[in-house]
This record gives C-alpha cells, structure tokens and sequence, in this order.
C-alpha cells in the first residue's frame, strides 16, 4: 500500500525520500505547514484504531481480515467513521516541532524549498512496504 521514492526538487536541488500512503498497520499522516511526515502505528494509536475498525463495513485490508474480525466481536466502544477517526488521530499525533499540525491530507514537503509534489522528480529506489 505504502511507498517510499527518492526525488529530487527541480526547485532548489534538494535530494530526499518521501512516502505516501500508509501500510497495513500504519497510518502516514504530513505536518500541514513544513510537510513533515509523521507514521503512527496503529497499535500505538489503541482505540481510536479499533473504534474504526469497529465502524468499517468490510475489512481494513484482506490479509487483516481475521484479526479484524476478531476486534469487532471484541472492542466494546463506540464505533468511529473515516472523518471522526481521521481527527482523532491527527490530535492523537500531537503538533508539529514547527508548530503545524499533522493530517492525512496534508501532502509532503520538500525540505528545502517546501514545494509540493508536482515540483520533483523521482530518482529511483521505488521502496515499497507492507
Ligand atoms: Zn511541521
Ligand atoms: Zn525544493
């Protein structure tokens, strides 16, 4: 699900690695303001996961199935939606050192120039996880 790719801004030169997209047992959320990336495993989130297992109509992802099933009969709480869990984990993820905050749509960064994806090239080094 997730990806790692190595770009390079055309903007100012800069060379990094960014991700997208979370895996099967991690959510990738960016800082709005300086596009810090943020992973949360959903194991440290706790409820917040479960309530949104809890209220998803199919399973999160195929190969989660079973444990997934084995939460809905287990996990007591209120059930959270798409938009009431995105919250809670963006709240859950604490601010930003620069002070922003981080969300699921909030995109990455350059770390140079701050510029968005469309400004970069890829290099290479395709990495995907899970
Ligand atoms: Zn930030
Ligand atoms: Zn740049």
């Amino acid at each position: 699900m997730g990806m790692r790719t190595d770009y390079r801004c055309t903007t100012c030169d800069a060379r990094f690695t960014a991700g997208e997209g979370g895996g099967f047992f991690f959510d990738l959320l960016h800082c709005t303001d300086c596009g810090a990336a943020k992973s949360i495993s959903h194991q440290d989130m706790g409820d917040i996961h479960l309530a949104f297992i809890k209220g998803l109509p199919v399973p999160y992802a195929m190969v989660r199935a079973r444990m997934d099933a084995r939460i809905k009969a287990t996990f007591t709480g209120e059930p959270l939606d798409g938009e009431a869990y995105h919250e809670a984990v963006s709240k859950f993820a604490g601010p930003c050192t620069c002070g922003g905050t981080f969300t699921y749509e909030a995109p990455a960064r350059c770390p140079g120039c701050r510029s968005t994806q469309e400004s970069w090239e890829p290099t290479g080094g395709w990495v995907h996880y899970d």
